[in-house]
């Protein structure tokens, strides 16, 4: 039997290269190894966008093409839709027993992002809860693995929490626990070098940027502050255009040359960043024309999405099924 993934991404807008670092490229991998399901989270995005559904459904049909575009095989990989699979938000009202406010206002990433959104005490219910959510995704589909960023392991941690409290009280193993599999690159940062690249933050290059768009974003980008002549020696540490270089210029070696040019001196910022124009031009362009081919034929993108939510419907309700088994809660 093969080793189950699950993992997903809001629909808050289209995907970006932190995205394709910190998990697309894992999972283009791992669909040829793995049992894989990808669940694109509406749910999830709608716990932030309450008063905006119309951004969450718009989003949708983009982060699919994305998923196409990138190399995810439908064939290979169940796609689907979170807010067509009720047996989610079942497990999540289970789940929401077992969880204490205090233990959901201690997660580090939803403090963050409280902070981040400015919600204080007009924070939505369903915000605060959403690692709760994010468990019954993970479990209802029994995934054992989970390739995510690096702001997800607080998830993967209170997740497992669950999966154990709630194997204790009914006393058999009805949950899997699970782990995060982190990709050589857990968390690209925005290119404003602060925090992660976020679709809610406007600190992302997508996947499908126009070449001006990626232009303009690079030119843009955080470099060394105190580097203001070109003789000047700089410095690499916390440098974006460097860090952009790591994730993604195919070439380790003539990185490391330039890195050490770059703090001799004589390296100016529009050398390295016309450098890594190339190399994000090259990368995203047929990326870019194969989602713009997909986008056209938006009827077998909801098809795609339609098939593959009728798999998750059945993988999700026997979980859910076993889980009120074990509760006692199945008379009929
Ligand atoms: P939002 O700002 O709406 O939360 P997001 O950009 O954080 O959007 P998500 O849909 O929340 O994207 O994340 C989906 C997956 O992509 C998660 O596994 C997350 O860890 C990963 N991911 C998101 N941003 C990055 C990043 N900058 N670097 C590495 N991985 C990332
Ligand atoms: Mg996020």
């Amino acid at each position: 039997m093969k080793e189950r993934i699950l993992t997903g991404d809001r629909p808050t807008g289209p995907l970006h290269l932190g995205h394709y670092v910190g998990s697309l490229q894992q999972r283009v991998r791992l669909q040829q190894t793995h049992d894989q399901t990808i669940l694109v989270a509406d749910l999830q995005a709608l716990t932030d966008n309450g008063q905006n559904p119309k951004k969450i459904s718009d989003n949708i049909l983009n982060v699919v093409a994305d998923y196409l575009a990138v190399g995810i095989d439908p064939t290979q990989t169940t796609i689907c839709l979170q807010s067509a699979l009720p047996a989610l938000s079942e497990l999540t009202m289970y789940y929401s027993n077992l969880v204490s406010i205090a233990r959901l206002e201690r997660n580090p990433t939803v403090k963050h992002e409280i902070h981040y959104r400015g919600f204080g005490r007009t924070i939505p219910a369903g915000f605060l809860t959403y690692p709760i959510s994010q468990a019954a995704d993970i479990t209802a589909f029994r995934a054992t693995q989970v390739p995510v960023g690096d702001d997800q392991l607080p998830m993967i941690e209170q997740t497992n929490e669950i999966v154990r409290r709630l194997n204790s009280i009914v006393g058999a193993p009805v949950l899997c626990e699970c782990q995060a599999m982190l990709s050589h690159f857990p968390r690209l940062p925005g290119i404003d070098g602060r925090a992660k690249m976020s679709k809610s933050m406007g600190t992302a290059i997508t996947l499908g940027a126009t070449e001006n768009q990626i232009r303009a974003a690079v030119k843009a980008m955080y470099t060394d502050p105190n580097h203001l002549r070109i003789t000047d020696p700089g410095q690499i540490e916390g440098n974006v255009v460097f860090t952009y270089l790591d994730a993604f210029h195919p070439d380790a070696g003539f990185i490391e040359e330039l890195k050490t040019h770059y703090r001799r001196g004589g390296l100016g910022d529009g050398q390295t960043k016309k450098i890594l124009e190339d190399c994000l031009q090259s990368l995203l362009a047929p990326i870019r024309e194969e989602r713009q081919r997909l986008m056209q034929d938006k009827a077998m993108l909801i098809e795609v999405l339609r098939q593959g939510t009728e798999q998750a419907n059945e993988v999700s309700q026997r979980l859910l099924l076993d889980v009120k088994r074990a509760l006692g809660l199945s008379l009929f």
